[in-house]
């Protein structure tokens, strides 16, 4: 009888979770390891939520890889019986002239075949007259799209991979020698060594770390300010009932989510903020951050003016020069994966990359040059 593959993956985020279970069911030995747990704070996948939208400019490969991870986010709900995804439908607010971003992304929503809506800014007063839109000139709503459960999806994740015959340890892999042995295994704090045929790293913001030569600062880990205010008491504008998820794409990028299961109305700002270290950084939010945040919240949510902060998080974008995922070998050992660069947009598409490296890495495929790192200029 044939021996199956064995994989370690290393990292049990949104990335490294989806790819473990993706390799068992194509038939491999999978071991998973993580140094905190999936999903846990210090992670890039960690925290409450994530937003799922097909609107992403034009000519990308992101808006149909969104598609494929609606579907796979749905069976898994089903499969595992808890409700992941909140399909609040997601709304884009045009404010600039230049706005080539997204009417660029309709084709590819209506090629991908996720539903979308182009609103008028009249329509768009109608259906939430709780936003001031004053200076907006058109929208997108996306009616399939939302927002996931994070830190909770990637936990389903391991349980499921452990449901179908996965095995997980919590355990810190040492950067020792991997750049030039990853061939002859990985070693974990303690001291033990694990081996397999193939290795994942899925390593998020640590991945440069981890490969200092190979990745180094093609990842770069920001701060990233995550604020919740109260909603005000008894009134239901601002919650998932009645607001969709919202992006407010003018000479910055904010974002926000509606109240929802207790918690307040998130915003955050998309703007790369200082770099961060994701095991030392202290998880405090800026000062500026807050004002800046209060006085758009102000502006654009008037019922939500002098709203208490409730809550804040500090999470880290870990990410690549030109946003695009890092989908690669090793230069240097054919066996081993690299999976990361999630640059502030990778959580959507946990399920749809795991089922892709998977694939690349049970058939021997080559992975889009897109994704390679010979795009940076050639690799060592
Ligand atoms: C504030 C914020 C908002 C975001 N909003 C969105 C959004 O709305 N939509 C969206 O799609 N994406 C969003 N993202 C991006 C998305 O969350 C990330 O791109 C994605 O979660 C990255 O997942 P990952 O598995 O690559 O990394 P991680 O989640 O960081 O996972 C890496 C794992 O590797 C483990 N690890 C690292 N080093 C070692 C080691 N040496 N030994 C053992 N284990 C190790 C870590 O413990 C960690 O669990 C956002 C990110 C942030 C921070």
């Amino acid at each position: 009888m044939k021996t199956k593959s064995s994989v370690l993956v290393v990292g049990a985020g949104a990335f490294g979770g989806w790819t473990a279970l993706s390799l068992l069911r194509l038939g491999a030995r999978v071991t998973l390891i993580d140094a905190w747990g999936p999903g846990s704070l210090r992670s890039s996948s960690g925290g409450e939520s994530r937003i799922i939208r097909g609107t992403y400019g034009p000519s990308q490969p992101y808006t149909k890889m969104t598609a494929r991870a609606l579907q796979l986010w749905v069976e898994h709900e089903k499969r595992w019986q808890m409700q992941l995804l909140h399909r609040t439908g997601v709304l884009w607010l045009v404010t600039a002239e230049q706005d080539q971003f997204e009417r660029g992304s309709l084709p590819c929503l209506r090629e991908a075949g996720i539903a979308y809506q182009e609103l008028s800014a009249t329509e768009l007063r109608r259906r939430w007259p709780q936003i001031h839109l004053e200076d907006v000139r058109w929208g997108i709503y996306e009616p399939d799209g939302g927002f996931l459960r994070a830190q909770l999806a990637c936990q389903a994740v391991v349980k499921g991979f452990l449901g179908e015959g996965g095995e997980y340890q919590q355990a810190f892999v040492l950067a020792d020698e991997l750049e030039s042995g990853v061939r002859n295994g990985v070693t974990v704090l303690g001291g033990s060594k694990l081996r397999a045929d193939h290795y994942v790293f899925a390593c998020g913001p640590w991945l440069g770390k981890l490969f200092p030569q190979t990745i180094g600062n093609r990842i770069r880990s920001t701060k990233q300010d995550v604020f919740f205010f109260g909603t005000p008491a008894g009134n239901e504008s601002f919650a998932e009932q009645n607001l969709p998820v919202w992006a407010d794409h003018g000479d910055r990028f904010l974002y926000g989510m509606p109240a929802s299961d207790g918690r307040g109305f998130k915003i955050a700002d998309d703007t790369r903020g200082p770099i961060f270290d994701p095991t030392s950084g202290e998880r405090t939010v800026s000062a500026e951050g807050l004002k800046m945040i209060r006085d758009y919240v102000a502006f654009r949510f008037p019922g939500m003016k002098d709203a208490p902060l409730i809550e804040t998080r500090v999470c880290q974008y870990e990410n690549t020069p030109d946003n695009h995922f890092i989908i690669d070998r090793h230069p240097r050992a054919a066996n081993a994966w690299l999976l990361g660069g999630g640059s502030g947009h990778g959580f959507k598409h946990g399920p749809a990359l795991g089922e892709m490296l998977a694939e690349l890495v049970m058939e021997g495929k080559d992975p889009d040059p897109l994704f390679r790192l010979a795009r940076f200029g050639g690799t060592r």
